[in-house]
């Protein structure tokens, strides 16, 4: 809905493209000071061995404590983290903060320390060149050991451009693991299970929730565990609710899974929490905040 007002200039009337025009300039500004004002902060989440109730690894998630808008999600400003650009920068202060973190765990928890901790990674830092040479840095800066960092992509941003594959495969040969996200919901092409060095499979909550009905989707989540095992590949279930789902995929083999079912994203201080407990490599249910 645009008009040519008087000036020949074109002006939008669209009131709502241009509230969201106006929040996204003012919402990047923000986010232009957060990293200095120290506005960001990471979670935690716990994601599970389903036989024992271990804990297998935790991923970073991102989240702004902005001072006016308060806890800002994250589904709300990487998208447009990745729209401007910005996301190289967040990108960078998240993968260092999360190799530190789990560096110092391991040293002050040894073997009750998470083995891994998963970190998400955008398309756009994917495809900036020299982002495994900055990765591979900052490993060597923080001691960590590459096999207990996994980076985690969705398939859409993989399929993307040659860049973004060559990246991966870079990154594999520094020695982390690479995890496919939201598998499933993006372009699929099972093409990518083949020519890329894919570690972990993780099947898409909305494939999850299906899991317990007599559902195209519960087909799906039975028949990624053949697919995966005869690659070789982990399978992680995604977004698990109830104890019930838990049971389902434990009976269709996934030996790892992921959700509010087990834990919240955790802070760094309820992590520790865990840790300090002295069945601290058990999380059953019962056992975690
Ligand atoms: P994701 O990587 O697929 O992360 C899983 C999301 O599902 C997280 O949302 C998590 O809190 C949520 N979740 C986990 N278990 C359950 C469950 O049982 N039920 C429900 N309803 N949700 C569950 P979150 O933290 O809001 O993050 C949303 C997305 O934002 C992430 O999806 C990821 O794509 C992106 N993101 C988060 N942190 C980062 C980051 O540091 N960098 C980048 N590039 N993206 C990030
Ligand atoms: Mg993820
Ligand atoms: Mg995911
Ligand atoms: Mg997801």
């Amino acid at each position: 809905a645009a008009k040519n007002a008087g000036g020949g200039r074109w002006t939008w009337f669209d009131p709502i493209m241009d509230a969201r025009a106006d929040t996204d300039a003012r919402l990047g500004a923000d986010l232009r000071q957060a990293i200095a004002r120290d506005e960001l902060f990471l979670l935690y989440q716990p994601i599970v061995e389903l036989p024992t109730g271990r804990l297998a690894g935790l991923e970073a998630l991102i989240r702004w404590r902005h001072p006016e808008h308060g806890l800002v999600s994250p589904a709300d400003f990487i998208p447009l983290a990745e729209r401007n650009g910005q996301i190289i920068e967040v990108g960078r202060w998240v993968l260092t903060q999360a190799m530190r973190q789990i560096a110092e765990w391991q040293r002050e928890h040894g073997a009750a320390a998470p083995a891994k901790v998963s970190v998400n990674v955008s398309a756009r830092q994917l495809n900036e060149p020299g982002f495994p040479e900055e990765v591979a840095a900052l490993l060597a800066a923080t001691g960590l050991d590459p096999a207990r960092l996994v980076i985690e992509v969705t398939e859409t941003a993989v399929l993307g451009t040659g860049a973004a594959l060559e990246a991966v495969r870079r990154l594999d040969e520094l020695g982390l693991r690479i995890a496919l996200d939201d598998f499933g919901t993006g372009q699929s092409s099972l093409s990518l299970l083949v020519d890329t060095p894919v570690s972990w499979l993780k099947v898409d909550k909305s494939f999850v929730d299906g899991v317990t009905s007599a559902s195209p989707h519960a087909v799906i989540v039975d028949g990624l565990i053949g697919i995966t095992r005869g690659l070789r590949i982990q399978a992680v279930a995604e977004g698990v609710e109830t104890a019930e789902q838990a049971e389902r995929l434990h009976q269709a083999g996934y030996r790892f899974a992921q959700g509010y079912h087990f834990a919240r994203p955790l802070s760094e201080s309820d992590v520790l929490l865990l840790l300090a407990r002295p069945s601290s490599r058990e999380t059953r249910q019962s056992q975690l905040i």
